[in-house]
């Protein structure tokens, strides 16, 4: 047997390597993979032998539940690097979590825990010369699930696709941007997705979000779908408020993702004595904390970005600037988080996972 790294995964390795014809300083998030990609079927009510074989496309039918009905969740991680070559991913086990409690919401049967970490070191062992040292650099980790059942009967499939791709990526920077705060549209509602990192959740915010940036803003901040009244989440991330020296970000619930970097910038925050308050945020009390200058920062948190600086926000036809910070919680937080992940700080939390 030629698989020496694995004795879960069976391995086809890619004839030769596209690495070459990557230029690492020039990446557009998302755009280019690597030469792996982890792949396991369900059928028969059982996950099969996974493995891993070189990226390329997937042949379905075009009656896969998945193109009908969405049924399909993801995560997002990244592998980082550090200076002696050594590469580490940060708290893996939240997204083997998550994406079994994604699954699990959109009737999709849970994935083995050994298939998940044997498959994702085995694939970073391979793929490993496309994750680059240096701070901000990284490889984005997509694992995902998608009904492949040929039927277009509106109901669970009992055949399932478990993928792993992967993304070169560079210190990700969009510079500060306007958030629209959302007064029609829901991300999600009380009993519903919202909680989980189902692909439908997303195809819905991309109209609203083309209206805010018809009116100048680069994201939406969600809102709670009953009033409208209280502050949820900005895009695709969790999101956070200053005012004066006390940090506000709202509880989790079944419409709010459960992010990694949200709960673990508040773990730091509590670890260094900066006041968090986890409690429903209310749009009014924001705007009128902008209003009386006591709003210091917005920033959206997760793990694309890490944390994501918010300059302005529009709320009821009125614009609101935000004054940069000298010493802001978000560029302290995104340092701090970074330096665990890039192995230059202690861990204090055992965050870190060497692959
Ligand atoms: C993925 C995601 C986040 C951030 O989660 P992380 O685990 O920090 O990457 C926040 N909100 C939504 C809606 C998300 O999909």
């Amino acid at each position: 047997m030629e698989n020496t790294i694995s004795q879960i995964v069976e391995i086809t390795k890619a004839s030769e390597s596209k690495i070459g014809q990557v230029d690492f300083e020039n990446l557009n998030f998302g755009n280019i993979f690597t030469d792996h990609m982890f792949v396991c079927d369900y059928v028969n009510e059982e996950w099969q032998t996974p493995k891993i074989v070189p990226y390329g496309p997937l042949t379905l039918e075009p009656s896969a539940r998945v193109f009908h009905y969405g049924q399909a969740v993801f995560e997002g991680m990244k592998a980082y690097k550090d200076d002696s070559g050594d590469t580490f991913l940060f708290r893996p086990d939240e997204n083997f979590k998550r994406i079994n409690k994604s699954a699990e919401r959109m009737a999709i049967p849970e994935f083995p825990e050994a298939y998940f970490f044997e498959g994702m070191n085995t694939l970073l062992k391979l793929d490993n010369e496309w994750i680059k040292p240096g701070f901000g650099n990284s490889l984005y980790i997509r694992p995902f699930v998608i009904a492949t059942q040929a039927s277009v009967s509106a109901s669970e499939a009992d055949e399932y696709k478990f993928l792993i791709i992967c993304s070169p990526a560079q210190a990700y920077y969009s510079g500060d941007v306007s958030v629209l705060v959302a007064e029609k549209y829901s991300r999600s509602a009380d009993g519903g997705t919202g909680y989980a990192k189902a692909a439908g959740n997303y195809a819905g915010q991309f109209y609203p979000t083309n209206l805010a940036k018809k009116e100048g803003y680069q994201q939406v901040i969600w809102t709670d779908a009953n009033t409208h009244e209280y502050m949820e989440e900005a895009g695709t991330m969790n999101v956070f408020f200053r005012v004066n020296d006390t940090l506000l970000t709202a509880p989790t619930s079944d419409r709010i993702l459960d992010g990694v970097t949200r709960k673990s910038l508040i773990a730091i925050a509590e670890k260094e004595g900066i006041k968090v308050d986890v409690r429903p945020v209310k749009v009014s009390e924001i705007v009128a904390a902008a209003k009386d200058g006591s709003l210091k920062e917005i920033f959206g948190a997760g793990t694309a970005a890490v944390v994501s600086p918010v300059k302005a926000f529009g709320y009821k036809g009125e614009h609101y600037e935000i004054t940069k910070q000298e010493n802001s919680y978000a560029d302290h937080f995104k340092k701090a988080l970074m330096d665990i992940q890039y192995n230059k700080a202690e861990d204090p939390f055992g965050w870190r996972y060497k692959v």
